[in-house]
């Protein structure tokens, strides 16, 4: 399999076709995207921690910072074994593209841990984030770069990132990272803003296909905190979700299910593995969930849930990515030659991200807003980021993907060509 930035190279290769033309200076425009291919800086720390067992533990971090010329870096920091150079390299573009596709002022950045957080005690895991923070300070801020949560990590990690932060700097400095808890200067509605933000693409791009939202079933793989909340937001839009799953496998009930009753199957047994050992419902495989026959499969987990070997299989009319680069380029070729409408990551879920930038702007100028205005303000921005590549698409007669690539990617270039940065 194509590592991620594999991937995302190839989605940028992909939009230069179309984007060239609009450059009297071809020159500069091709030195503009092979600067976008790789990271303006990429970090690599060996963080020591002291395990409870008295021995000490090495663990291998990352901070990839892609592009910086629409604003400060920004991204989450993962903590999964998988975690790779490669990895956060790709989901440092991804920012970058994303930020853009929303028009918000930041870049793109990633940071990771090779690590199993599962594996570690709450006081381990508070010493990886203390160390971490410690070793990137230098490297970020909020004029510099600007980290969140990723996949395994949330407002409990940031607030020790920034305690840690703080200490090193010698201020206070709140707008250094968000998704932080309420209480540290949080933002309202950012735990969920990932799920809601896609629930309003999802209800936005059903209404261009004259489809109604109680008669559209869903699958979606992976029930984290994007997973939850888009299965709750797309519940309460009228849409059916037959199935969910986590990394051992999930549920399947054809006439739909109940996101309190998942929730508390997932709390009460760990796994939906483990609870089909012990209650009935019908278990499902991740493999299966992929090739159900339902109208929007979602991809909600990790990077290349969609490759050329199973994308001939998916039944689905539409695949709407909340997961981080859950397509790969060979598989998207393959579901878009079925005509299979892929919505891509970096607009499905941008909702984070947005909130987040809500966050770092209500931090700058230490006055809070409600949840309504956070949830209207993330509507707009969504609705708007959707018709202008719904526009985009219909104009140049291209998919999803590339109509959000030559709008994001040009908004990056230009401010590069206006900065003299080529
Ligand atoms: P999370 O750690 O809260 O949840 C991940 C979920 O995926 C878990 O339910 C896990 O069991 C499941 N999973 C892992 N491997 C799987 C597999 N092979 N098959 C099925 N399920 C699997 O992470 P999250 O924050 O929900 O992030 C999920 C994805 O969304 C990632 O790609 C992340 O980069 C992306 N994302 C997250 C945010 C955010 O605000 N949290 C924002 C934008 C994008």
């Amino acid at each position: 399999m194509e590592s991620a930035f594999a991937n995302a190279k190839k989605q940028l290769d992909a939009v230069a076709f179309i984007l060239e033309a609009d450059y009297s200076d071809k020159r500069k425009f091709k030195k503009a995207l092979k600067l976008l291919k790789k990271p303006k800086r990429l970090i690599k720390k060996s963080l020591s921690l002291k395990l409870d067992n008295g021995k000490s533990g090495k663990f291998i971090a990352y901070r990839s910072q892609h592009n910086n010329a629409r604003g400060p870096f920004k991204g989450g920091i993962r903590f999964h074994p998988n975690v790779s150079e490669d990895e956060v390299k790709a989901l440092s573009i991804w920012m970058s593209v994303k930020c853009a596709v929303v028009g918000i002022p930041y870049g793109g950045a990633k940071g990771g841990v090779i690590v199993n957080p599962a594996k570690l005690s709450e006081r381990e895991l508070r010493e990886l984030c203390f160390n971490y923070s410690k070793a990137f300070s230098p490297y970020i801020g909020p004029w510099k770069d600007v980290p969140a949560p990723d996949v395994n990590t949330g407002g409990r990690e940031m607030a020790w990132m920034l305690e840690s932060y703080e200490r090193q700097i010698g201020n206070l400095s709140p707008a250094t990272f968000t998704g932080k808890p309420l209480e540290l200067g949080g933002s309202e509605g950012r735990t969920e803003a990932t799920g809601l933000g896609g629930s309003y693409i999802l209800d936005y791009y059903q209404r261009t296909k004259n489809r109604k939202n109680r008669e559209t079933k869903i699958a979606i793989q992976g029930f984290g905190n994007v997973g939850y909340w888009f299965f709750k937001f797309a519940s309460e839009k009228g849409f059916k979700i037959v199935a969910i799953s986590d990394s051992g496998g999930g549920i399947y009930d054809e006439n739909g299910l109940d996101v309190n009753k998942v929730l508390k199957i997932k709390k009460e047994y760990g796994s939906f593995k483990e609870a089909s050992e012990k209650i009935k419902f019908e278990f499902i495989t991740n493999d299966r969930l992929i090739r159900l026959p339902v109208d929007v499969l979602v991809p909600a987990a990790l990077e290349n849930a969609i490759t050329k070997d199973n994308a001939q299989d998916i039944k689905a009319r539409t695949v709407f990515e909340m997961a981080n680069g859950p397509t790969a380029f060979e598989g998207e070729q393959i579901l878009l030659k079925k005509g299979i409408d892929v919505l891509p990551d970096v607009l499905c879920n941008a909702g984070g991200v947005t909130v987040s930038y809500f966050e770092w702007v209500q931090n700058l100028y230490g006055y809070y807003w409600t949840k309504e205005e956070v949830n209207q303000r993330l509507k707009n921005i969504m609705d708007k980021a959707f018709l202008e590549i719904y526009e985009m698409k219909k104009k140049k007669n291209i998919s999803f993907r590339l109509a959000a690539y030559s709008l994001a990617v040009k908004r990056i270039i230009d401010a590069m060509i206006l900065r003299g940065r080529v």
